[in-house]
């Protein structure tokens, strides 16, 4: 694979061929660290979307009754051509969305190992067996869902493809997937090179286009088993409601606005690092940011002062140059963020250290500390999907559970101190899917990953996806004799 530097174009990929939409309408993806185009792409819509499911649904009896330990050597293999590309992938990553070339690189390989973790899944599982009486033998089978649709959001596009993707394909479903408008380059990629190490035509589709036209249209499939939807609580709850009234098979991985917690006892250039890490990797736009800073107040002054000195530190500049931070991904998402600016200066007066956009081309703004929030105020409370964080102080154990709890999500939260108890009392009483005890993204591929409260339902990642994507078939056979 050799990426341009011109524009380039891209189809949709339906039963193993790039295809254009049947409307031959296309978008432009653009560059956000020049805002230049760098890509034409296919425009799929309700048709296309049409051959897609039907493709898929074609390909399916082959796919889930293929010997499981073949499937796996097949998404292996995948794996294995994903990290022979790394490099191309990673830039052509970069330029979709801007981020850092050595974060677009680490989101390449994650995708290299979801193939890799669920290959070694494919023939791995079973079902119970449910000791009834002497006169009945019962068991339970796992089956794949069927035909599965994948929408993924553009904050971190070739990881969210592999977590979605890659347990869908070796439980046995076949997969549609809808990346997003803004970055919808690597999908069509990898579902090349998917077609290159031999997974049969029809498994793996990718249908790029826009939320209303392509993402709509693949979530209320009547052909569609299992809509995997990873993205905004409003887009999420529209899905929701689709996938309940076609009662289809639906979960959710939405939103959060995660508590990032220190205290006096903790180490503090760890707690530092990792709230650089948590709020600033990927400019913020990660659904897992730690995005409100509960300090202690005895620790609060001296934290911050290292913190302020390490961003003004910081690199901000096109991910090609592989900075600390890349710019935003979209000239609406800039808009967005800077808006949010302005109501944290409304709200906490200015902020302890940036707040503005920087004055060049892209979607740049500096990472940006707000202190004295309170966590009623709106920059406590709402996703603003950027590089701000918001400081609130707290006293006492209780108040900081109370603070990180009282919020709409609850879809990460973490700890930083030397006091294990204090760490594992914390663990219990948060609302949160995960926790990170002195470490921001704490886990990797094999830990389960999903959301308590508005960040959604059910769970990706590790050995919990397989229930995500997969159906529990009971079987009760009589077997007493005449
Ligand atoms: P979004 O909801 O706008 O879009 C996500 C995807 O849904 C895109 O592919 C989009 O085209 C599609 N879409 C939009 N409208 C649709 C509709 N009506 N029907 C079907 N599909 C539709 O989200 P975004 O702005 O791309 O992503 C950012 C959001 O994703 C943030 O809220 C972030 O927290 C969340 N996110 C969550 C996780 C997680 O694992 N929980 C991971 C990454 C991002």
């Amino acid at each position: 694979m050799t990426i341009q530097s011109g524009t380039s174009t891209y189809d949709l990929v339906i039963d193993g061929d790039p295809v254009q939409a049947a409307a031959e309408e296309r978008f432009d993806t653009v560059n956000p660290a020049t805002e230049s185009v760098i890509a034409s792409v296919s425009r799929a819509r309700e048709e296309d979307v049409d051959s897609a499911v039907a493709a898929a649904r074609d390909a399916l009896p082959d796919w889930r009754s293929m010997p499981p330990q073949d499937r796996g050597r097949l998404l292996a293999a995948l794996a294995e051509k994903i990290r022979a590309q790394q490099e191309s992938l990673t830039l052509l990553e970069t330029r979709d969305n801007g981020k850092p070339l050595s974060h677009a690189r680490a989101d390449v390989e994650t995708c290299a190992r979801y193939f890799e973790y669920y290959a070694g899944v494919a023939d791995k599982l079973h079902g119970d067996s449910i000791p009834l009486t002497d006169e009945y033998v019962d068991y339970t089978v796992r089956e794949p869902l069927g035909v599965t649709a994948q929408i993924i959001p553009w904050n971190l596009p070739t990881n969210i493809f592999g977590r979605s993707v890659a347990p869908a394909l070796a439980t046995g479903n076949v997969a549609v997937v809808k990346p997003a408008e803004q970055t919808p380059l690597t999908a069509v990629e990898i579902a090349r090179l998917a077609s290159e190490v031999g997974i049969p035509d029809g498994v793996l589709n990718v249908v790029p286009g826009f939320g209303t036209e392509a993402g709509a249209a693949l979530s209320g499939h009547p052909d569609v088993d299992g809509v995997s939807f990873t993205g905004s609580v409003p887009t999420g709850i529209e899905v929701g409601k689709t996938a309940v009234e076609n009662v289809t098979n639906v979960h959710l991985e939405l939103g959060g606005k995660s508590p990032n917690v220190v205290y006096p006892d903790a180490d503090l250039d760890t707690a530092v690092d990792s709230t650089m890490t948590g709020i600033f990797a990927n400019a913020g736009q990660v659904c897992s940011a730690g995005s409100r800073l509960l300090v202690h107040e005895d620790v609060k002054d001296k934290f911050l002062n290292e913190l302020v000195d390490r961003i003004e530190e910081m690199s901000i500049d096109s991910g090609e140059l592989d900075p600390d931070m890349g710019p935003l991904v979209s000239e609406e998402h800039f808009e967005k963020v800077t808006r949010y600016l302005e109501v944290g200066r409304t709200e906490a007066g200015d902020p302890l250290v940036g707040g503005e956009a920087l004055e060049r081309d892209g979607y740049f703004v500096e990472p940006t500390v707000f202190d004295g929030v309170d966590n009623d105020m709106r920059i406590a409370q709402e996703e603003i999907f950027g590089p701000v964080l918001s400081v609130i102080e707290f006293a006492t154990e209780e108040e900081a559970i109370e603070i990180a709890n009282d919020v709409d999500y609850g879809l990460v939260a973490g700890i930083h101190t030397s006091d294990i108890g204090r760490a594992h009392r914390f663990a219990r009483d948060v609302h949160a899917g995960q926790v990170y005890i002195n470490e921001w993204f704490a886990g990797g591929e094999e830990t389960p990953f999903g959301g308590y409260k508005q960040s959604g339902f059910g769970r990706e990642k590790g050995l919990a996806a397989v229930d995500a994507y997969t159906q529990v078939k009971n079987v009760c056979a009589n077997i007493a004799p005449e």
